[in-house]
Parts: C-alpha cells; sequence; structure tokens
C-alpha cells in the first residue's frame, strides 16, 4: 500500500491594485476580475496580506487568532462601514514570519483587518475560510529594505501561504480626478515602467524607481501604496511566470494594474 504523501503546492504571489474602497461593495470590472481571480488559485492554507494601509514605525506582524475590522476610511457609504470578514487569523505562522525577518520585527495586534485586506478578499475568497494575517509596511525604511523582506518571506510560498501585496503602483490622491476614465500621462508612463521592468525583471530599477524619471515624482507621495510591490517582487523568483490583470489607471492619478507570479 502506497503511503500518503504529504504534498504542499508552492504557492504563487499576487500584487494587486486596490484602488477605491468601494470596490468591495461595488460590482465593476476589478470586483468581478477579484472574484474570477481566487478559484483560479491553488487553494492557500493561508494568506499574508502586506496592505499598504497598515504604515507603521517598524516592521510588525499580526498574530491575533481572531483579527478584528478595521474601517479605516473616511466619508465613505453606510453600508461600507458594515462589512465584516470574520477570517481567523495565524499566530503559528505570525510567528514563523517574525522570525523569518527577524531583526526588530514585532508581533502586534493593535491593528486589525484594513481595507487593504478585506476589500480584496472577500471578494477573491467570500467565504473567509482561510486564515489571513498581516504584514505592515515600515515606514522607516528604504525600498531596498522593503524588497529584502520579501526576499525573506520567500520561504512561505512552500509552507503554502499565499502572499498578497495590496497597494497602488501609481497613487496620488492629491491629483485624483473624479471625472476621469484613464490616468494621466505621468501615471500612464510610470505604470508602463514599472511593468517594462517587471517583465525584465530588472527589480533594480523598480526599487530605485526614481529612474524612470519626472513621473516618479507625480506616482506619489508617500510609499504605503507602492511598497507592498517591493515585497512581492522580493517574494518572486526567476522560475515565476508573470500575468498582468486589471491593467489601467483609472482617475487619473491611480494604477490598478495587478501582478500574479506563479
Ligand atoms: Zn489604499
Amino acid at each position: 500500500m502506497e503511503g500518503k504523501a504529504v504534498y504542499m503546492k508552492r504557492m504563487p504571489v499576487v500584487f494587486i491594485g486596490h484602488g477605491s474602497p468601494m470596490n468591495a461593495i461595488e460590482e465593476n470590472e476589478f470586483s468581478a476580475q477579484w472574484e474570477a481571480f481566487g478559484p483560479m488559485l491553488p487553494r492557500p492554507q493561508a494568506i499574508l496580506s502586506v496592505s499598504a494601509h497598515w504604515f507603521t514605525p517598524g516592521t510588525k506582524v499580526m498574530s491575533s487568532p481572531a483579527p478584528k475590522m478595521i474601517y479605516d476610511m473616511y466619508g465613505f457609504p453606510d453600508e461600507l462601514y458594515q462589512v465584516v470578514y470574520q477570517a481567523s487569523g495565524s499566530p503559528n505562522l505570525a510567528s514563523i514570519t517574525k522570525d523569518l525577518i527577524g531583526g526588530n520585527t514585532v508581533l502586534d495586534d493593535t491593528w486589525g483587518y484594513d481595507h487593504g485586506t478585506w476589500s480584496v478578499l472577500r471578494r477573491m475568497y467570500s467565504e473567509a475560510d482561510i486564515p489571513v494575517f498581516q504584514l505592515s509596511v515600515d515606514m522607516n525604511t528604504s525600498t531596498e529594505e522593503h524588497y529584502q523582506i520579501g526576499v525573506k518571506l520567500r520561504a512561505l510560498r512552500e509552507q503554502g501561504v499565499l502572499i498578497l501585496g495590496s497597494g497602488n503602483i501609481v497613487h496620488n490622491l492629491a491629483r485624483v480626478n473624479w471625472g476621469m476614465e484613464g490616468g494621466y500621462p505621468w501615471a500612464e508612463e510610470f505604470d508602463a515602467y514599472i511593468k517594462s521592468n517587471i517583465l525584465d525583471r530588472n527589480h533594480g530599477n523598480i526599487i530605485d524607481f526614481e529612474q524612470a524619471g519626472p513621473s516618479s515624482s507625480l506616482a506619489f507621495t508617500s510609499l504605503d501604496h507602492f511598497a507592498p510591490l517591493l515585497y512581492v517582487l522580493g517574494a518572486s523568483d526567476e522560475n515565476d511566470q508573470v500575468s498582468i490583470f486589471s491593467d489601467t489607471c483609472v482617475l487619473g492619478s491611480i494604477s490598478m494594474t495587478s501582478y500574479l507570479f506563479d
């Protein structure tokens, strides 16, 4: 009789441009894509969300067995504040993640699931039956260091963990134009610069994003939404195939462009 092999598929890594919190409740091309996308992936044991919206001094890992909801957006319809994503956390994987990153990384349960996480996951995995925990984005570190943390996270892929970076490659709220369909030329230009460097696996040019020229100073004013991409790139490797989806800019200054590394 054959022994039962314990086989765990190596998980892909994903970056999703989450855009407006309304994508959590509105039926649109992005919410439809996320709904179709979740079931296409191998089913994860757990999900580690690196969310733009947990932007902290130092690196923190959420370790609660039952993370609370965080409604970190203002002036939206009541319906959005009633969304509950009741997944369980993963104290064990949180502790493994903290050790993998090392340094001054701490476990921290002052935060919970923010809309960077729940707006996307309630679409991808509506049953909320896969444990989810978050990693914060250190506000005091360099793009190179964000990338290197991603490299350290790579080992989680072998343990059935889906690493999800949730942010936006172009994210300049001060320049949002609510009446505009696509992106400003500089938004499209920066998005295209990142895309070509991802496809060529020239990650150095993404870590040194200023090399994109003037568009880089307009693309964002803080690293919070860009940094999750660096974790995802760090966790990817040469064997991964890259797929691009939601490849578009909206409202002038937000890129929804998303990447799967599998
Ligand atoms: Zn956001």
